[in-house]
């Protein structure tokens, strides 16, 4: 075969057609960095944590190390331990259920809806039930806005409040995204994300933030955030971590949440382009009533019967990349397989572990190179 003939790859995610058009305002943001030196704690970190509360709606923001800190800080904040049920969802990335472990807490597994991927209110009540059976405390609910689109949060916060639960919002792949109206952000006790390269408000390294309406939580956050740190400095007053964004990624996102808004409405543009040419041969991704989404991923699902590694190397050979998110729920997982499942089980986890497949999406995925990736799909399919 005459590889020089085969079509360019097409990439998955493109941050180097981010990073060309802001190239210029990233490279300052970086060098007046370096000019002040204040890598831990600069005032780039306090601008962008007012810039974040600003655009989302939440009246406090306290950026951190990473997405899976996010989420580990308000449950450490709340006192969430042993004894305690925190339920997620199953079919979800593993730090969700992690956050939730790593506290000495029972990650508690709930299932999805088909349709959205979002976590399902029926089995969310189902777990509740499973965790009190098991002499657990329910003290939480982790919804996860997955592939960018908001959870039902009206319906989870109703079942949460009717507990006695707290809500935390995993919104790691969907910061930007709304519900009613709304960012996410504001939904529940507090709202966790992750500023990962690939999500699609991402850092050039780790990086993550928590958002909440509550001053009290706020303020232990960023004790948590710094060792646990009371107002004197040399007396920590409870466990902590090294949990700060650097100076250095605040700088960074400082720059690129000022495209953010043009991005999600490119990413819009790409999911309708997608919707159109692939929805009558794949199931696409349906956007709920009263949500936007923000497409961290464009997942699609095969019929049934197709043989999915053979969809993917048939993409793979035209120079289109696939990926699966997730091919195992986490309740199928190595380290997770011992937690308390809703009653009932989770068959939509695991039907949607067999049969989902990601296409590449981005801001820059411009109409011809798209139109390579739907001809693509559709010779993988009819073919
Ligand atoms: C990426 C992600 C996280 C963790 O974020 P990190 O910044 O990688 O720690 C948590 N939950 C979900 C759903 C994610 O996709």
């Amino acid at each position: 075969m005459n590889q020089h003939l085969r079509p360019e790859p097409v990439p998955f995610i493109d941050i180097a057609a981010q990073r060309r058009r802001l190239g210029k305002s990233i490279d300052e943001a970086v060098s007046r960095v370096l000019g002040h030196c204040q890598f831990i704690n600069g005032p780039e970190v306090a601008q962008l944590e007012a810039q974040l509360a600003a655009f989302s709606g939440a009246k406090h923001v306290v950026t951190c190390a990473s997405g899976t800190d996010a989420l580990l800080m308000v449950l450490m904040a709340k006192g969430v331990g042993h004894g305690d049920a925190v339920l997620c969802p199953s079919f979800t990335f593993c730090a969700t259920g992690e956050a939730v472990a790593l506290t000495g807490a029972t990650p508690v597994f709930v299932d999805v809806d088909e349709a959205t991927f979002n976590i399902d209110a029926n089995s969310l009540k189902r777990g509740i039930a499973s965790a009190i059976k098991l002499g657990l405390k329910p003290r939480a609910v982790i919804p996860v806005d997955l592939f960018g689109q908001p959870a039902d949060h009206d319906a989870i916060g109703a079942i949460a409040e009717a507990e006695g639960m707290f809500v935390l919002d995993d919104a790691a792949q969907a910061f930007g995204a709304s519900y009613k109206g709304r960012r996410l952000g504001a939904f529940g006790l507090a709202t966790a994300t992750s500023f990962f390269p690939a999500k699609p408000l991402g850092g050039f390294g780790d990086g993550g933030a928590i958002f909440t309406d509550d001053a009290q939580l706020a303020e232990t956050l960023r004790s948590i955030r710094v060792h646990g740190q009371g107002s004197d400095k040399y007396d920590n007053v409870r466990l902590g971590l090294t949990g700060r964004l650097d100076t250095m990624q605040a700088a960074i996102l400082i720059e690129k949440l000022k495209i953010f808004e043009d991005e999600i409405a490119a990413r819009n543009k790409v999911a309708e382009r997608y919707a159109r040419g692939l929805g009558n041969v794949v199931t696409v991704p349906r956007v709920g009533g009263g949500c936007t989404s923000v497409w961290a991923q464009y997942t699609i699902r095969l019929p049934k019967g197709c043989d999915r590694d053979g969809f993917a190397t048939a993409l793979q050979v035209q120079g289109v990349p696939t990926a699966i998110y997730y091919p195992k729920s986490m309740h199928q997982q190595t380290a997770y397989r011992d937690f308390p499942v809703a009653d009932g089980g989770l068959p939509a986890s695991e039907t949607l572990s067999c049969d989902v497949i990601s296409l590449p999406m981005h801001a820059y995925l411009d109409e011809p190179t798209q139109e390579r990736v739907i001809k693509a799909v559709r010779g993988a399919i009819s073919g």
